[in-house]
């Protein structure tokens, strides 16, 4: 099976093949992401406007990019796998028109993928792992952890009530002008900062509701920072610090509930796993904690390399193969219509459309 995916929920435009040999390991043929970053980072965060502009300007090229460096042509392609949802919902009519359009162009079957599936199945494609497993996904949109149970079969366990995790950090950098993208520049930062100066709340710590929330964190930041000016290079990298250290330690209070509860639901899975992805999943004082946890819970920790864990479109590529592979066909995805809220729970639904 050999599919073309399509991604351009948010700020990546990007095209890739990834093919399926019976009995072998899933190749990933190709794989083009063009970042917009750039055009963003002087409006300190993504702007929907410019950000389905640069998907119409850059897609067809990426598209033609990934066929090429893949050694094939859309002769040579089973499906076309585009993501239809969550996200930017400009950038979603982008991608999945286009990929309508190849499809029904070329009489290949047309698959609409949630992006978050993507996430969810990619750990199958780099690690070839079984089902069940935990996906703890932190990024700039996204703070869940889901029970991966099979193809269309998640159950979201914990997400957040307020900001997600990277928007966090980014906000942060924003209040403490470093520069757009704010993860890693806060985690630069906090290198030389003292993390024990300013006590930040943990929020949702010890709590029975199993959900994230940041955006309290944020309001103690901006006080934090308020009550320092002017702000010096130490006093940044303090706060810094000290953010992190309470971000990592609320996260890690959830991710230990998450895997008690794995161990008491899932007592006969005899290798647990915890599978990472997402931009945040970069920060290392974040990837230390979670290793740590893993380890003394007795779980694996899977963390697919960073290109893979941030937005790209092999992994809607592979969600499409898996998709065929398990025979999850509907009539015809043609019709489907972009979401900009798609809740991971309520794909179960498979999405294929034939040809015409
Ligand atoms: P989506 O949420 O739709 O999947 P996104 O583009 O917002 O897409 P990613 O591209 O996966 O998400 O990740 C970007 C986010 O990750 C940004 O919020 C960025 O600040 C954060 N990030 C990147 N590197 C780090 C780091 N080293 N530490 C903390 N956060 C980081
Ligand atoms: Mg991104
Ligand atoms: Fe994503």
């Amino acid at each position: 099976i050999r599919v073309l995916g399509i991604e351009t929920s948010c700020d990546e435009t990007a095209a890739s093949v990834v093919a399926l040999e019976a009995g072998k390991k899933p190749v990933i043929l190709s794989s083009t992401v063009f970042s917009q970053i750039e055009e963003h980072a002087a409006f300190g965060g993504v702007v929907p406007e410019i950000a389905a502009r640069a998907h119409v300007e850059a897609l067809d090229g990426i598209v033609e990019a990934a066929l090429e460096d893949s050694g094939l042509s859309l002769a040579d392609i089973d499906a076309v796998a585009a993501t239809a949802g969550p996200g930017l919902v400009g950038g979603l009519i982008v991608g999945l028109m286009t990929a309508k359009a190849i499809a029904a162009s070329s009489g290949k079957p047309l698959i609409a993928i949630n992006h978050l599936e993507g996430h969810a199945l990619t750990a199958r494609l780099t690690d070839g792992l079984e089902f069940p497993y935990l996906l703890l996904l932190v990024s700039g949109g996204h703070t869940q952890i889901v029970l991966v149970r099979g193809v269309g079969d998640y159950q979201r366990w914990a997400t957040t009530i307020d900001d997600a995790l990277g928007e966090a950090f980014d906000k942060t950098a924003k209040m403490l002008a470093l520069p757009y993208p704010g993860g890693p520049n806060v985690e630069k930062a906090a290198q030389s900062g003292d993390a024990t100066r300013f006590v930040f709340p943990r929020p949702m710590k010890g709590s029975a509701q199993p959900d994230f929330s940041f955006s309290g964190l944020k309001t103690s930041v901006r006080q934090a920072a308020t009550s320092v000016a002017p702000l010096s290079d130490q006093d940044v990298a303090d706060i810094c610090a000290s953010f992190q250290t309470a971000v990592t330690d609320t996260l890690g209070d959830r991710v230990k509930r998450a895997l008690a509860r794995f161990r008491a639901e899932y007592s006969h899975v005899a290798t647990p796993a915890l599978v990472v992805a997402g931009g945040v999943a970069a920060n290392k004082q974040i990837r230390a904690c979670l290793e740590a946890l893993c380890a003394e819970n007795g779980f694996s920790f899977i963390a697919p390399p960073m290109w893979l864990c941030t937005d790209n479109a092999a992994m809607i590529a592979w969600a499409g193969i898996e998709r065929l592979r398990a025979g999850l066909a509907e009539p015809d995805a043609f019709d489907f219509v972009p979401r900009s809220r798609w809740p991971l729970d309520s794909v179960s639904a498979p999405v294929v459309g034939s040809g015409r």
